[in-house]
């Protein structure tokens, strides 16, 4: 230990060093000490003892000894006990908690649905039910020995600008009536027992941006997810962080302007996307608006999308305008950005086969000036399970990243 170091800097340091090598076990494992030392530049002393204490804590197990060929004591392989913990998801709508609980291999081990009839604008009696549903979870994955699973962290996701500071404040959620900034993540805890699981609060769509950018098979280092459900929104992910920028607001495609002189947003600008591409804006132009405030979203998309395939005049030109302005806002976020993939989810994926002619036409000139230029535009992958798919991602890469939230197995039941 360096003596210089004030002693929260050497834990510190410490706990990131037991990330790195529960990662690279994870990532690479099985493995044997003497690779993780050189993949993670740590001195084999310090991985031998990084080893013993992540054992220790029940999330590295030793495989038998490999039978090599070679003269000397083989090596015993490393690999990742996924089932020490688990992480949980909790997507919260104004309808219902969507819940779902994974082991550290990422493997979903538990789903189910709470459905809720809160008031809006009381955040605290949202608190009560997600802390009521943390401390269920934390108890059925426990047994009496403690041998775990252990509920390692939870991560809450939820439509509204998440500021990204150590508070993590929920700026404004209009959909759940809170129109002023709630700190969600501390009323949570508040609600836990002493000692209990972390928890974190994150953007729904920054989440399902993240989930989006894990499932590519592919090397990108930007991706930009444009959604539409109620209205427009998205996420950033670049060099594979979600991207909140200085207030938590990055990543609203549905606010690009896309027209000088368009009409007036809810937002306080002209022309945004959403004025063209939002699923009122569609469907009011192609007849449908009737249908959607008297059926719902659900009624009004069924009927466009048979509309569509039939060719009717009027829907086809609904979507070719919003295909209009989602290229334009396109060619914003890009030329800002230089993402490499462009996500569509929601109604926009299910929009994909009849939007996509028209945005690739309109990119034809920037391609054509920048022959390197590779945007791909697709539609989503995970659709309305990516929100949880990336909350599960995330909260599973934090405990990777920092084991230290795991505590040490009870000492009469190690093996
Ligand atoms: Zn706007």
């Amino acid at each position: 230990m360096d003596p210089a170091l004030p002693p929260t800097d050497s834990a510190a340091i410490r706990r990131r060093n037991l990330g790195l090598v529960l990662r690279h076990i994870a990532d690479h494992g099985p493995c044997a000490r003497t690779e993780v030392a050189a993949a993670t530049g740590l001195a084999h002393g310090s991985v031998t003892a990084l080893v013993a204490d992540l054992t220790d804590r029940g999330l590295l197990r030793e495989d038998d000894a490999l039978r090599s060929g070679t003269r000397g004591r083989p090596g015993r392989p490393l690999r990742l006990a996924p089932e020490r913990a688990v992480v949980a998801a909790i997507q919260i709508t104004s309808e219902q908690l969507r819940v779902a609980v994974c082991d550290l291999a990422g493997a979903v081990v538990g789903r189910e649905t709470v459905p809720h009839e809160l008031a809006p604008g009381a955040p605290e009696d949202m608190a009560d039910l997600v802390a009521a549903v943390v401390t269920r979870i934390g108890d059925t994955a426990a047994d009496d020995l403690g041998r775990g699973p252990v509920l390692a962290r939870v991560v809450v996701a939820m439509a509204g600008p998440v500021r990204d500071d150590a508070a993590q404040t929920v700026v404004v959620a209009p959909d759940f009536g809170w129109m002023r900034p709630v700190g969600l993540r501390e009323l949570i805890t508040d609600r836990l027992p002493d000692s209990a699981v972390a928890v974190d609060v994150v953007n729904d769509a920054n989440a399902a941006a993240l989930a989006e950018f894990h499932a590519l098979k592919r090397d990108s280092r930007g991706l930009v997810l444009i959604e539409a459900g109620t209205g427009i929104g998205g996420g950033v992910v670049l060099d594979g962080r979600i991207h909140t920028g200085s207030h938590g607001i990055a990543g609203e495609p549905g606010h690009v302007p896309v027209a000088m002189d368009g009409p007036d947003c809810v937002c306080g600008a002209r022309g945004c996307l959403v004025c063209y591409a939002g699923p009122e804006a569609v469907f009011a132009t192609a007849g449908l608006a009737d249908l959607l405030h008297d059926k719902g979203l659900q009624a009004a998309q069924a009927s466009l999308l048979t509309l569509l395939a039939a060719g009717d005049a009027r829907a086809t030109a609904a979507i070719d305008t919003a295909a209009q302005a989602l290229s334009a806002a396109i060619l914003s976020i890009t030329a800002l950005l230089d993402a490499d993939e462009v996500v569509l989810g929601g109604l926009l994926a299910d929009w994909f086969p009849w939007l996509a002619p028209v945005v690739d036409a309109r990119l034809t000139g920037r391609r054509a000036l920048a022959p390197g230029l590779d945007l791909r535009i697709t539609p989503s992958a995970l659709g309305a399970d990516g929100i949880v798919v990336g909350a599960l991602g995330f909260a599973r890469r934090a405990i990777l990243s920092d084991p230290s939230a795991v505590p040490p197995l009870p000492a009469a039941t190690r093996s």
